[in-house]
């Protein structure tokens, strides 16, 4: 009898380990119950020096990594003013400045080598059917930055080419409108050189030159 109730309890433990870290893996971006599942029991396989050195990257990169104050992204390094390099760099445009959802699309936009004005960060998109839409994006931050910059002469909105992309375009515009006439701040969009569905993030050096030079 005991012995039943302690392989049950073992087996609890052990359900409970999976289900925690099955549920960890979820929470990263594009993955869904069977990757995260899949993740686990790779793991499960790996040496123990492999966890540790896998945990310890983790914190060693929690660590070393900064918050940009200005922009928002995430940079390696630490510094008195909390600056991101691009936001500190002298040659870069000041007078153009592009509205991106997350910091992997600011690096595949960083990578082509077709922009050299600054970035912000906005920290996600806009539900379609959300009232609250404050809580997802930062637009009083986007706010306060476009009112303290007195170089601003342009606002590029580059969101991913999806209904939710759209939204949060319409909704980034209807919220800068007033802001950008007093300033004469013009703001456009990234061209149709994107095709519907497809993710800044993933488009190629081409595709983004040819968005940003048709951008309207
Ligand atoms: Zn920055």
């Amino acid at each position: 009898m005991w012995l039943a109730s302690w392989m049950n309890f073992n087996l609890k433990i052990e359900m409970d380990i999976l289900e925690k870290l099955t549920e960890v893996f979820k929470e990263f971006p594009g993955i869904g119950e069977r990757q995260a599942r899949r993740f686990v029991y790779f793991l499960m396989s790996r040496s123990l020096e492999y966890a540790e050195n896998l945990s310890s990257s983790i914190l060693d990169l929690k660590k070393e990594v900064s918050q940009c104050k200005e922009c928002f992204r995430f940079f390696i390094g630490k510094n008195d003013k909390n600056i991101c390099e691009i936001c500190s760099d002298p040659n870069a445009d000041s007078s153009i400045l592009m509205v991106v959802e997350k910091d992997s699309d600011l690096e595949s936009v960083k990578k082509s080598k077709v922009y050299h004005g600054k970035y912000f960060i906005l920290g996600g998109l806009v539900p379609i059917v959300e009232k609250n839409t404050k809580s997802f994006v930062r637009i009083n931050e986007l706010l306060e930055r476009i009112r303290k910059d007195k170089n601003l002469k342009e606002i590029v909105l580059a969101f991913s080419l999806n209904p939710q992309g759209d939204h949060t375009d319409f909704y980034i515009r209807s919220q800068l409108k007033e802001a950008c006439k007093i300033q004469d701040i013009r703001i456009s969009s990234l061209g149709r050189g994107l095709s519907t569905g497809t993710e800044l993030e993933y488009s190629d050096n081409e595709t983004i030159k040819n968005a940003l030079k048709n951008r309207q």
